[in-house]
């Protein structure tokens, strides 16, 4: 399987260096981490990103909140739908989306696939749509929902086990070197996605699992405060998320060879792992 990475629109979060670990000034960068995973006849996206109608009108569908506290780069050409352009596809070759979980800045791009079938974690979908609290309104946006009717929902309580993690399984239609792999915490039915990119070799999208690289590291676990502050202001159950984050580490302590692990928003693990500089659009 050949597999793209897509920086699709970076964040610049109040707080510089607090939040990122070196940026100078008042606002860090963050990377919103799509990844495009070519199959031999058709195209999976796992995330979406910010999309054309948030690029368009930021204000009519993201949270005054978040856009103040984020101030994503708005910029069109790093849009998924784009950059799936420029390497020469057509957005009706992405056949199926999967998605970490629903928050604002992995969901904006949706609409820009109608004819996708879109795979998620059944709790992820219940939750968003009960809009519980002033938080959730927040950070789940109905406007970027155009497309629920093709949404297709996964029990969490089903599945088979993958390298020490449980309720593993396969999508409907989606070929079988993909895995949806439940990570709840961050949000209840957050998720993430592994794709065998050769056979025994794979790669594992986190999501929001973790947000820098440092909590990965086996010695000495460790975040910048304005991410960890960030994290707890979005967490949805702590005790699984901090579990979550502790069999990850053991998954690259025991399997780092067989297993390559990635979150949506460390800029580091994005520029290693993509050979590509954060701001530009990913190129054949
Ligand atoms: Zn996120």
């Amino acid at each position: 399987m050949r597999i793209h990475h897509l920086n699709c629109i970076s964040s610049c979060p109040l707080g510089g260096a607090l939040m990122d670990g070196h940026t100078r000034g008042l606002r860090g960068r963050l990377t919103c981490h799509c990844v495009l995973v070519e199959c031999a006849d058709q195209l999976v996206l796992i995330d979406t990103g910010y999309g054309l109608r948030d690029v368009e009108n930021p204000p009519s569908r993201i949270s005054r909140f978040f856009l103040t506290l984020l101030a994503p780069d708005f910029r069109e050409e790093l849009t998924a739908i784009r950059q799936i352009e420029r390497l020469g596809f057509d957005a009706r070759d992405v056949r199926h989306i999967v998605l970490t979980h629903l928050d604002f800045d992995h969901a904006g791009g949706l609409d820009d696939f109608p004819h996708a079938r879109v795979h998620m974690m059944s709790a992820e979908r219940d939750d968003a749509r009960a809009q519980r609290s002033l938080l959730d309104r927040m950070r789940y946006r109905p406007q970027q929902w155009s497309t629920s009717r093709n949404w297709h929902g996964y029990s969490q309580a089903v599945g088979d086990k993958w390298y020490g993690f449980e309720c593993v399984r396969g999508l409907a239609g989606v070929p079988p070197e993909i895995l949806l792999i439940p990570l709840p915490g961050h949000t209840l039915g957050h998720a993430g996605v592994a794709v065998e990119r050769t056979a025994g070799y794979w790669h594992l999208q986190t999501g929001d699992a973790y947000f820098y690289h440092g909590e990965m590291d086996l010695e000495h676990p460790h975040c910048t405060p304005g991410l960890r502050f960030y994290q707890w202001m979005m967490e949805k159950d702590r005790s699984a998320r901090l579990r979550n984050q502790a069999r990850l580490r053991e998954l690259k302590q025991t399997h780092g060879n067989a297993v390559k692990v990635y979150s949506s928003h460390d800029v580091l693990e994005f520029e290693n792992i993509s050979r590509h500089p954060l701001d530009e659009p990913a190129h054949a």
